[in-house]
């Protein structure tokens, strides 16, 4: 087996250069990630609130968090202090919650939004008929402390490569219509999410620009 060192430099050295890793590391260890630390990785992925927030103290201040998982609204201020990116937001209500606690802390955060295409009905996420009523209502506008970079999204779980490559090209269809429509002049929102260990190489064929990577560099969970 390779060590996470090797995983990091094997996946970076594999992907193409417009293409950024989140090495998922929910469930793995402070002393898993400083060694993907020490092989340059820089921007890590968690799911849960408490967990993130213990590593963030711990950990070297440079690592760049992004929050992956399902948040609850109550939960936004023990993230806000130092989430740099929230890749799970599928609610107004959310967003409201997290620029006001970013504005609180007098900070930034980046978002992306989660879209849900797949056929489980276990998914969180928008809808695209979601993804679009909410957009086009327009609150996100008057929110001075949060920034929409992009779009997130899981693919079904399934062997079915054909069925996951669909799920992948109607998520890149729809960055083209949000872009076109409501971010044509911003550069920030720029970002596709889609790929993890089992399916990042269809997803890179079907225009993501940042794979959310955990077991293929960490291996099986190990808490
Ligand atoms: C756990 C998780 C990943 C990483 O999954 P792996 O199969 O371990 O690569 C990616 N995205 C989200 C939202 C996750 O919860």
């Amino acid at each position: 087996m390779n060590t996470i060192q090797e995983n990091i430099y094997n996946i970076t050295t594999s992907l193409p250069e417009d293409v950024s890793l989140v090495a998922v590391s929910k469930y793995h260890s402070p002393e898993d990630i400083i060694a993907a630390y020490e092989a340059g990785q820089r921007v890590f992925g968690e799911s849960h609130a408490q967990e993130a927030t213990k590593k963030s103290f711990l950990l070297p201040k440079d690592i760049i968090w992004h929050f992956i998982g399902h948040l609850q609204s109550n939960k936004v201020k023990f993230v806000a202090p130092y989430v740099d990116m929230i890749e799970s937001v599928d609610s107004l209500h959310l967003m409201e919650e997290i620029n006001e606690q970013a504005l609180r802390c007098q900070r930034n955060i980046d978002i992306l939004l989660e879209l849900h295409i797949a056929e489980e009905e276990t998914k969180y996420g928008l809808t695209l008929d979601e993804c679009r009523q909410l957009l086009s209502e327009g609150e996100w506008r008057k929110m001075t402390n949060l920034h929409i970079c992009g779009l997130m999204m899981m693919a079904s779980q399934t062997d079915d490569e054909e069925q996951i490559e669909k799920e992948f090209l109607m998520a890149a269809d729809f960055f083209d219509e949000v872009k076109k429509t409501y971010f044509a002049d911003d550069d920030k929102f720029r970002l596709r999410s889609w790929g993890m260990s089992n399916d990042y190489q269809i997803a890179l064929r079907c225009r993501s620009n940042m794979v959310r990577i955990g077991t293929a560099i960490f291996g099986e969970k190990d808490y």
